[in-house]
């Protein structure tokens, strides 16, 4: 798990917001510091917190601009115990402000987070549905791409302009940029183009498509009209629990990334046994193990998971996805 993570897909409605607001809340609840920032004017984020976004004084609006230090913009969010940016309409005059400057537009998220990154073990930014601005700014502020997707027709389709924005940003302004996964959100397994596209993603992207699939849950779509992350509204749901299953997948594969890194720079040794025991890219993943495990306290989130992430194929794909899509 990178430490600053923008979750982007300039589809909207495809779950950018719900997994921002959830996720976050769910490594909160493993004691990672967490600062969840809202990059969409439309403030969904901001609300799904139970933070008025008619009421923000100082949010991304205002940190963007430099009119404020990130620091002293930040709300505290509880139950859930994570800071949050908050967002409004404002931010589309401030992207429309950063368009007008010469020079330095893109870096300005970055540079507002320089002095905060090391306050968190973990930032989420959730993007708006555009490839715009305020995209881009996430991007190159981000370490790692987290891109939610419906498994729907046109979904493939919209994935290679956002893989072609991550290439271009890497290029010129964020070399280190990483795809930290795609996540498969609103799966329902009874749909059968559901399944053909969910293969045809691993078949692309092999261990870069997280293991955890987020079902349709109704609890997941009502809990923002609460204020509350789905933890605090229903922590029982099959959306609280795919949640806490996807940030114990992603705790586990930094664990083992580590592990990796350790064992490289004392040379080459065998891969220990994993304690892999549930099935893979099965849907509901480690949610279902988090169910049948020994609790579903936020706290055993990190314990509940039981998939393993081996290797990572990086961005290899990028050039030839158009190609096989055709
Ligand atoms: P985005 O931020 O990409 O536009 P949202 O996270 O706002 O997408 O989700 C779009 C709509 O779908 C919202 O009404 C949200 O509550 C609902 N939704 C998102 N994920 C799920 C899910 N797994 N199950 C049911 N409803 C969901
Ligand atoms: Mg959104």
């Amino acid at each position: 798990m990178k430490r600053v993570i923008a979750i982007a897909n300039q589809k909207g409605g495809v779950g950018k917001t719900t997994t921002a607001v959830n996720l976050a809340a769910s490594l909160a609840a493993t004691k990672r510091r967490t600062l969840l920032i809202d990059l969409d004017p439309q403030g969904n984020a901001t609300m799904g917190c139970g933070v008025d976004k008619a009421q923000i004084a100082r949010g991304s609006c205002e940190a963007l601009l430099g009119e404020s230090d990130v620091a002293s913009a930040l709300v505290t969010v509880e139950p859930a115990g994570l800071s949050l940016l908050a967002a409004n309409q404002d931010l589309t005059a401030a992207e429309v402000r950063l368009l007008t400057m010469i020079a330095g537009r893109e870096i300005k998220l970055r540079a507002a987070l320089k002095p905060v990154r090391d306050n968190f073990d973990v930032i989420l930014i959730d993007c708006p549905p555009a490839l715009n601005m305020l995209t881009v700014n996430a991007l190159v502020a981000a370490d790692s791409v987290l891109i939610p997707m419906q498994c729907e027709y046109y979904a493939l389709e919209g994935l290679s302009a956002l893989l072609a924005t991550i290439e271009q940003i890497r290029t010129a302004a964020n070399p280190p940029l990483e795809l930290e996964g795609i996540l498969r959100t609103m799966f329902d397994p009874r749909n059968n183009l559901a399944n053909e596209v969910s293969a045809q993603l691993i078949q692309h992207f092999g261990d870069k498509v997280f293991r955890t699939i987020i079902p349709r849950n109704i609890r997941l779509a009502e809990a923002p009209s609460f204020g509350r992350p789905v933890l605090f509204h229903d922590k029982e749901s099959r959306g609280a629990l795919a949640y806490l299953a996807l940030a114990g997948e992603m705790i586990r594969r930094e664990d083992e990334e580590r592990e990796a890194a350790a064992r490289g720079a004392e040379g080459p040794a065998s891969t220990p046994a994993s304690s892999e025991s549930g099935p893979t890219h099965s849907v509901n993943g480690g949610a279902a193990d988090a169910a049948t495990g020994s609790g579903t306290e936020a706290a055993d989130a990190a314990g509940v998971v039981t998939t393993t992430a081996d290797g990572t194929p990086g961005f290899a794909m990028i050039g030839d996805h158009d190609a096989k899509e055709a």
